[in-house]
């Protein structure tokens, strides 16, 4: 299969986009490893680690290394929101958001990095978002840390470029994940916020989870050998498209 003898570690990977990326991952052959603060599901081995503590991301990465004998791909998917604009959120907010979102990625990736360099076919994909890219309301803080994540990716694949690593994100648009779950929960009135969130998109609906999996899935393939430093979306045309409004 295309990713035998594959050993991946999934940030995030006890939710949403990426508990569905450890789940294709593992269908097309990989050993794959969660790095989360909740434990993971049964077959993955789950490693609990906060992404803003160093010392419990190494110890955590190592003991994934451990458990799979190696390490060829990292996928940096954990990540939180942030809702406002610049006068909602206080200074503390900012730096946990950046701590999570753009720090976490550093963390778990200069962890990883040793053990990516033995493999000789490794891959980084981190989980970037629209928001990197497009203007969103009231997303200040958020669209920041994905800013910052889209140009750490371009960053990451030039300085690893000749070492063998492939540096590459996904922009999801608005996916169904828990996190959507949530979001609703806190709206005023949920059902007709999932209808905007749906009419957002160009293609009408809200991306799956599966989808943004499986374009990680490509991303970190062997197959994709010849890419890297590349921002693949997976928007349903949110980013490129501008279709007249439906009837
Ligand atoms: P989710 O909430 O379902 O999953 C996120 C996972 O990250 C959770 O399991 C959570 O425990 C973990 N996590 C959060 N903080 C952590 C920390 N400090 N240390 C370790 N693990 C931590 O969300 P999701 O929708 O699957 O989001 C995954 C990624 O996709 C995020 O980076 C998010 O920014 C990005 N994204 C989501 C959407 C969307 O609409 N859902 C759109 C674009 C990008």
């Amino acid at each position: 299969m295309e990713f035998d003898g594959i050993r991946a570690l999934v940030t995030g990977g006890a939710s949403g986009i990426g508990l569905a990326t450890a789940r294709l991952l593992a269908e097309r052959g990989a050993s794959v490893a969660c790095l989360d603060l909740d434990a993971a599901p049964e077959p993955f081995h789950a490693v609990k680690a906060d992404v803003t503590d160093d010392a419990s991301v190494r110890a955590a990465v190592q003991d994934a290394a451990g458990r799979l004998g190696g390490l060829d791909v990292l996928v940096n998917n954990a990540g939180i929101g942030a809702q406002g604009t610049v006068e909602d959120n206080d200074d503390d907010e900012w730096r946990r958001v950046f701590d999570v979102n753009v720090l976490g990625i550093v963390r778990v990736s200069r962890a990883a990095l040793p053990h990516l360099r033995r493999s000789g076919s490794a891959a980084i994909v981190n989980t970037c978002s629209i928001a990197a890219t497009a203007g969103l309301p009231e997303r200040a803080l958020y669209s920041a840390t994905k800013g910052a994540v889209q140009s750490l990716t371009l960053a990451m694949a030039a300085d690893h470029l000749r070492e063998g690593i492939r540096v590459t994100c996904v922009n999801p648009g608005t996916a169904d994940t828990p996190w959507i779950d949530r979001l609703l929960e806190r709206a005023d009135d949920p059902e007709a916020e999932r209808v905007a969130l749906n009419a957002r998109q160009p293609s009408g609906r809200l991306v799956a989870p599966e989808e943004v999996a499986a374009a990680i899935a490509y991303l970190a393939s062997p197959l994709a050998a010849a890419t890297t430093g590349t921002a693949l979306a997976v928007d349903g045309g949110m980013q490129g498209l501008r279709p007249r409004p439906r009837p």
